[in-house]
């Protein structure tokens, strides 16, 4: 979406660029170091955005520039340049969206940071030092939703924060990206917390880099003694360990002295263990050592009640029409669908329009592939079925009943119905006539299986996987 410039106010603009990087930036950093900052002033084709504090400023100013300069090209056709400054109390006073989200502001007094501003060193402090990187208040038990797709991951999250250290130790998460994972993984440290216990949440990417200063300033010992002294240990993203042989070799032995105490491990991956194919044999047998849960794709059911859950957080009103077209057109990620729903938000409030399915539709029409979802047709569904089974599709439409056919039939029937939303009765055309009942038993089938069978399950997430990557 492109708007003139003389209808815009520095909200406005700063707004719709926090809605596109919203989608575009991992959620702990958008958290960190975007989402309190505002608009402040917006003329003569500069944008100021006000920050926090200095560091923020210089962080957004010297590692995220470009990324926010293209992001706001999207928004206002014309050069902007954009320059960060703390915003002390009085100058924010249009916050993004009134209430919880107004920036607390620094104490320094309006230090600007310019991107050309060849002085400035960088005074980042270590991302842990920053509050706001370790853990969101957002992402408690009560804010996320339990569906087919993430009720195992749900009930292993909440057993380990009741029983800390007892039960599944370690507890492994995996899932493609935008599923809850980091949700799951902070609403366990929430609530350890709650009962007095020390929970040490950091990302893999921080324990890395902490390790490596340690190591580099021969400081070892004050990184061991603080990661062995937590009652629970949570590591959002291992796969970031893949490669980096000291840090596993610290990991390891973290892992271990903290697994002997008795203290709880959760850790999250993108890629199931057996996909870490890097990690050493060693620290792959400790993750697995465990109990592993995936978390998959919501079903349409389960991504309504999220933006459901998500627009009422919001100020803006969201009629039903137009939650049920935003979850039938994004369903591969979460974080993508929230995307979607603030940059509609933000959309209606620049166009001054009601959010109805027609604004939707222009709000996403020139966004980014992914939003548009490339839409799984029937045939890419049966392709990638008999693909996956290595069967072809006439046998997959005929009337063969040995156990791989009919099991390949099943799930190209759940598929058809929970990918492409197909009703029983075409379904039933497609798959060579056969009775809508018949599609509706195969469904049901593969859908209480899925409950129960870990080998079917991991069928379908593969197969998914193909079918929306494809
Ligand atoms: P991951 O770590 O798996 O990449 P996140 O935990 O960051 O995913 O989730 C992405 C976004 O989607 C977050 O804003 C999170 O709150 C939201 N989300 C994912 N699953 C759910 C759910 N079941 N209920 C509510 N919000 C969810
Ligand atoms: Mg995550």
């Amino acid at each position: 979406m492109t708007i003139q410039e003389s209808t815009l106010s520095p909200t406005e603009v700063w707004e719709a660029v926090l809605g596109e990087l919203e989608v575009q930036v991992p959620r702990p950093s958008y958290d960190t170091w975007l989402k309190h900052t505002v608009g402040l002033t917006y003329d003569d084709g500069q944008l100021v955005i006000g920050t926090p504090n200095t560091f923020v400023a210089e962080m957004l100013d010297q590692r995220m520039y470009s990324l926010i300069s293209q992001a706001l090209e999207s928004v206002v056709p014309d050069k902007v340049d954009i320059r960060f400054e703390v915003a002390s109390p009085a100058n924010v006073v249009h916050s993004r969206t009134a209430g919880q989200d107004t920036p607390t502001t620094g104490q320094t007094p309006n230090p600007t940071v310019s991107h050309r501003s060849p002085s400035h060193q960088s005074t980042l402090p270590p991302l842990l030092a920053y509050g706001g990187i370790n853990l969101n208040p957002k992402y408690t038990f009560d804010t996320f939703i339990i569906g087919k797709s993430n009720e195992l991951a749900h009930a292993a999250a909440v057993a380990v924060s009741e029983h800390p250290g007892i039960i599944y130790n370690p507890l492994f998460l995996y899932s493609g990206v935008g599923l809850g994972k980091t949700h799951l993984l902070h609403a366990i440290g929430h609530h350890i917390r709650t009962t007095g216990l020390s929970v040490i949440y950091s990302t893999t990417e921080d324990f890395t880099n902490e390790y490596i200063k340690a190591i580099r300033a021969g400081k070892t010992d004050g990184f061991r003694s603080r990661y062995r002294s937590a009652d629970a240990l949570l590591l959002d993203d291992i796969q970031f360990i893949i490669g980096k042989e000291q840090t596993q070799e610290g990991f390891f032995h973290t892992f271990n002295s903290l697994h002997m105490a008795g203290r709880q491990i959760v850790i999250t991956s993108d890629r199931r263990v057996t996909d870490l194919t890097l990690l050493e044999d060693r620290v792959r047998s400790r993750l697995a050592g465990g109990l592993v849960v995936d978390i998959q794709t919501p079903d349409l059911e389960t991504r309504m009640a999220i933006l459901r859950a998500k627009a009422e957080d919001s100020s803006c009103d969201f009629p039903q029409d137009v939650l049920e077209f935003l979850s039938r057109r994004v369903h591969k990620n979460v974080r993508e669908l929230e995307g979607c729903l603030n940059r509609v938000a933000a959309f209606a409030r620049l166009t001054k329009q009601p959010i109805g399915v027609p604004l939707v539709k222009s709000a996403l029409a020139d966004s980014p592939d992914s939003y548009n979802t490339r839409r799984i047709s029937d045939e890419l569904v049966l392709d990638t079925v008999s693909a996956y089974f290595s069967i072809d599709k006439a046998t997959l439409k005929g009337r063969r009943r040995d156990k791989i056919t009919a099991l390949a039939r099943h799930i190209a029937m759940y598929l058809l119905r929970e990918e492409v939303n197909l009703p029983l009765t075409t379904i039933g055309r497609i798959l060579g006539d056969k009775d809508h009942t018949t599609v509706l038993h195969g469904h049901r089938r593969i859908a209480a299986q899925l409950d129960v069978d870990a080998h079917l399950r991991h069928d379908v997430i593969n197969i998914r996987e193909a079918l929306t990557s494809s």
